[in-house]
């Protein structure tokens, strides 16, 4: 028989920004979902993929001074190896630079055109780059009202979406299908929304060239969200497979960040009703991760990246970490004092060191074998009542599972992980293992606590399928744990006399203050890489990685201890030799004499300097930089300059008396 399907997405990323905290967060929810519905035997498709089009991006790409392919290809790839390292279950990445999307987009689009929802119209008015967004209502001033940025006056000749001919039809179908929008507080803000009246959307744009063209009119391309949105139906096959789009659409799942909620609850439904496609199911809209209170933002430099808990505590405790802490469907406060503590409460000291202990009693008590439980469990009321307790929690994390309450499910595995610590701390075994007379006591007991850790590893595995893994197979489980199935998993079906397997510390204790420095080092180093100094434009601005340029600059008045300042070695150089770079308009290659050594670097000086005026000149050189490729070329160290100007002009730092190479700056 045909297993059941789900299908579930996470947002198509905009590439304006590597990946982050927020991002994995949403990624972490959709594949604990997905391994989740896996466990209760569904045939899953997870999506995510990257939304690559639009202004901003046209924008960051020329800032970055490469073309738009390059830029997006490189944000892309950081996504695809972010999720790669975090070992997440995705099905399907879909891009939507793809020729696949260019078809599925206008397929959608034409059969919109085709029952009468698209017309030609002018727009003029205040846009919103940001938010790739038409302003009808702007702040005093022409802000933004979403996000406050100044906004733009455009006119343009657009192609119009009717939306103001569907606000009935979404509110009857946010009325008859009250879990279309989840939690409750958005679907009431939705519908508040939807009430206050629709008006035709602008779904082409002339302002921009880096986008799906308009079929037939090629000098309009396709509003971004268009494109984007049409993802979801992209990556299962829509106007392509058709076996697998019978198959897989609708989707079950749209998972959303609430920023883009209108998006999804109001668009999206009214673009597939147009085009008489099928809705979605389910739109689950999470909140935001906060620090110390503030929205997680660029502009705020309180970015977090994923990469450094990930390595530093491991990929399941930043799976745990997240989804406990945070419940969801609310905005979530991280910090790196409760990500500590909850590390070693929960996992050091609490499921990692019960899971050692109780297979150390077996290689201890019993030769590694699983102990036989008595016979009739009279003799053992707490088994009876560990096993029962069990079977509960088993019941409770479904449930919350179910509901997509992860903080809950998991609070309820972890209340069993205490209940069994307390029926060790109560059944002694330590005792009565003195005891010959109490052997099928004891081995009744830690029968118990293995069927019950065995019991806790799979009821936890989609949030930690790393750690729980390693727990079933020390129990001696030959199967993979990704195969069992939640539902119908029974306490006892470890057979005695089995072999378990060695103990490892899965969770190890950390230093939080160690732990902590180690990921304030690690996160510094993704948010400038290099140093402070490289973000400066003397480092080759037209070949900055796309990091750099999405990366917060360093707060201008921020202080620092002379040994951070000790940590750049400067040098005297003299430039040996200077040379064009083929395709690149902005950056030199250079050889530096800087004493000891000649070094190959990449320097942003063309904009200001011809290569030949550079030979002789004694420069300043940073030589601790990690080497970097800029162009492809590889570039080992950095040559100061002042950036003058609102173009950020270089003007070469020099020395006004005659000074040898190698010399050092301090
Ligand atoms: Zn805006």
């Amino acid at each position: 028989m045909d297993k059941p399907k789900y299908y579930l997405t996470t947002p198509i990323y905009y590439v304006n920004a590597r990946p982050h905290l927020g991002h994995t967060y949403t990624t972490i929810v959709a594949d604990t979902i997905a391994r989740y519905k896996r466990m209760r035997g569904y045939d899953v498709v997870l999506l995510t993929g990257t939304d690559e089009h639009g202004q901003k991006i046209e924008r960051a790409a020329k800032a970055a001074g490469v073309k738009e392919e390059e830029f997006v290809d490189r944000i892309a790839e950081e996504y695809r190896q972010l999720w790669k390292e975090l070992d997440l279950s995705i099905d399907r990445f879909v891009r939507t630079t793809e020729p696949r999307q260019e078809r599925a987009v206008h397929r959608l689009l034409l059969q919109a055109k085709d029952n009468g929802y698209i017309y030609k119209g002018f727009y003029e008015g205040q846009y919103c780059v940001f938010d790739e967004m038409y302003v009808d209502e702007p702040l005093p001033g022409g802000f933004c009202p979403e996000c406050e940025r100044p906004t733009e006056r455009i006119r343009e000749e657009n192609y119009y979406f009717k939306l103001s001919e569907f606000q009935d039809r979404l509110l009857q179908l946010y009325e008859s299908q009250p879990d279309f929008i989840q939690p409750e507080t958005r679907r009431n803000e939705v519908m508040a929304f939807v009430r206050g009246g629709l008006r035709d959307l602008s779904v082409s744009r002339t302002s921009i060239k880096w986008g799906i063209p308009w079929p037939g009119d090629e000098k309009h391309v396709i509003y971004v969200w268009y494109d984007a949105l049409t993802t979801y139906m992209t990556g299962v096959g829509y106007g392509d497979d058709e076996l697998q789009w019978e198959k897989f659409w609708p989707a079950d799942l749209h998972l959303i960040g609430k920023e883009i909620l209108r998006f999804h609850a109001v668009y999206w439904p009214a673009f597939l009703m147009a085009a008489e496609e099928p809705l979605p199911k389910r739109i689950y809209a999470h909140g935001w991760w906060l620090f110390a209170d503030e929205k997680m933002s660029k502009s705020r430099g309180n970015m977090q990246y994923p990469q450094p808990i990930a390595r530093t505590l491991g990929i399941d405790a930043l799976r745990y970490f997240v989804l406990r802490e945070m419940v969801f469907g609310q905005d979530g406060n991280f910090s790196r004092d409760s990500l500590l503590t909850r590390y070693n409460a929960d996992l050091a000291n609490g499921l990692g060191n019960l899971a050692s202990r109780i297979i150390a009693m077996i290689h201890q008590y019993f030769a590694g074998r699983i102990p036989a439980p008595l016979a009739d469990n009279a003799g053992a009321p707490r088994s009876v009542a560990l096993a029962k307790k069990s079977a509960d929690v088993q019941q409770e994390a479904i449930a919350h599972y179910e509901a997509l309450q992860f903080s809950l499910a998991l609070e309820s595995i972890w209340s069993l992980v205490a209940a069994t610590d307390q029926f060790l701390t109560e059944s002694r075994p330590w005792v009565l293992a003195k005891d010959e007379s109490k052997k099928p006591e004891l081995s009744d007991i830690l029968n118990a606590a293995a069927q019950t850790l065995r019991h806790i590893a799979a009821l936890a595995f989609p949030v930690m399928p790393h750690a729980c893994e390693k727990i079933w197979l020390a129990l001696g489980n030959k199967s993979k744990l990704e195969f069992e199935q939640i539902d119908t998993l029974a306490w006892g079906a470890l057979p005695a006399g089995s072999h378990i397997g060695e103990s490892q510390a899965i969770f190890p204790r950390v230093d939080k203050n160690e732990a902590s420095e180690r990921i304030e080092a690690m996160e510094e180093e993704i948010r400038n890489p290099g140093s402070a100094a490289a973000s400066s434009p003397a480092s080759a601005p037209s070949a900055a990685p796309a990091p750099a340029v999405a990366a917060p600059a360093p707060a201008a008045d921020a202080k620092i201890a002379i040994e951070d300042f000790a940590k750049v070695q400067m040098r005297v150089g003299v430039v040996k030799t200077a040379e064009r770079i083929q395709g690149a308009d902005k950056i030199l290659k250079l050889t530096v004499d800087i004493g000891d050594e000649v070094r190959q670097i990449v320097a942003g000086l063309a904009v200001s300097y011809q290569p030949e005026e550079l030979v002789g000149k004694k420069v300043v050189v940073v030589v601790n930089l990690a080497p970097r490729k800029l162009r492809g070329v590889e570039s080992n160290g950095m040559i100061v300059a002042a950036s003058v100007g609102p173009e950020g002009k270089p003007v070469l730092c020099t020395f006004a008396e005659d000074v040898p190479a190698g010399a050092k700056l301090k």
